[in-house]
């Protein structure tokens, strides 16, 4: 489906069997809870109000980004815009060592998420970084205890995300999850989550939602963050990246979302933002067509570091 507004045109696609149709860019919201750095929350509510009069219309958020301060921001934002989104949210992790996927903390969490989001649904509720956890508990306690707030009708959809495309499967197979949610798993820098969970989602009519399209930051003008956990080669060879679209007088970030945005599958690409400007420049790359060219010489910049991944969770849940 695709819609005009006053300067863009949108796309929009089914996510999975929720009856839900989603923009092809969606709103990653850690970047308002200063994850990527200090940001200011007047800008942060500019770029959410543009993005909506723009036809973005999938938000993504979680308790864990900012330590609950972007979950505050977006709240804030959407003060009489709530019912133009859908809202997506997570639980069970809660800071960069705190993880708590019980059925008592995920009850609580979603009271919580409701309140600083200033709603009283959520469509989508996500259990978050599943690979930090004990994966049968996930599957045996945690989405069962999603599945009873669903009835309680304080979220209307069910998700799982996380880093390792098989974690993410293996939990997929044991519940009947309407949405996976694989970061850093599909961009230029590489494409195994098409291996493991497409043909998967495809086939279950799972809605796949592709987060990460900038690996994080490192397929910017600015780069990774200090924290960013890719290898320094990776990180090097996004320099040269970005050299190269400079010099074809492009940005490295519109020619990586571009290229997200052709998966034949995936429902949405989250992109994170907090800033006017970026929400700018994103809306124009769907609109964009990737120089076969350009992308042929990225390709083989690229192709050393091509599907190189890092550790993340518990060692039995790598990969
Ligand atoms: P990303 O790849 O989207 O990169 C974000 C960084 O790029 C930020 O620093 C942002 O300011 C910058 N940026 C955005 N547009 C830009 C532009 N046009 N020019 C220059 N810089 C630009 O990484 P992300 O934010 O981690 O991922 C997107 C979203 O996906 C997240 O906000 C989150 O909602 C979701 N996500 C979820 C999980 C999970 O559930 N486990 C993991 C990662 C991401």
């Amino acid at each position: 489906m695709t819609v005009r507004t006053d300067a863009h045109i949108m796309e929009y696609r089914a996510l999975g069997q929720t009856g839900l149709q989603v923009s092809r860019i969606g709103f990653g919201a850690s970047p308002l809870g200063n994850v990527f750095g200090a940001t200011d929350p007047a800008q942060g509510k500019l770029a959410v109000h543009l993005a909506i009069d723009n036809g973005i219309n999938f938000f993504d958020v979680s308790p864990y980004y900012g330590l609950t301060l972007a979950e505050e921001r977006l709240g804030d934002a959407l003060v009489g815009k709530r019912y133009k989104i859908i809202l997506a949210t997570k639980c069970g992790r809660y800071g960069a060592d705190q993880f708590d996927f019980s059925a008592q903390r995920i009850v609580a969490s979603v009271d919580e998420s409701l309140r600083r989001l200033k709603t009283d649904y959520i469509d989508l509720f996500q259990a978050h970084d599943v690979e930090f956890g004990d994966v049968d508990q996930v599957i045996n306690e945690t989405f069962p205890a999603m599945q009873k707030i669903r009835e309680q009708g304080k979220v209307r959809f069910l998700g799982v995300t996380g880093y390792p495309p098989k974690t993410l499967l293996r939990v997929a197979e044991a519940f009947p999850v309407d949405t996976i949610l694989s970061y850093c798993r599909f961009n230029l820098f590489i494409d195994d989550m098409d291996a493991v969970l497409t043909a998967f989602c495809k086939e279950r009519n799972i809605g796949l939602i592709n987060a990460s399209g900038l690996h994080m930051g490192i397929l910017t003008e600015d780069g990774a963050p200090p924290w960013h956990p890719a290898p320094r080669e990776i990180q090097a060879v996004g320099r040269k990246l970005a050299d190269l679209c400079r010099s074809y007088g492009t940005d490295i970030a519109k020619v990586a979302l571009r290229f997200c945005f052709d998966h034949p599958y995936v429902s949405s690409t989250l992109v994170g933002m907090s800033r006017p400007e970026h929400v700018k420049r994103n809306l124009e790359s769907v609109q964009l067509e990737n120089d076969p060219n350009l992308l042929k010489q990225l390709k083989a910049i690229i192709a050393p570091v091509h599907n190189r991944i890092w550790p993340s969770g518990r060692p039995e849940n790598y990969g």
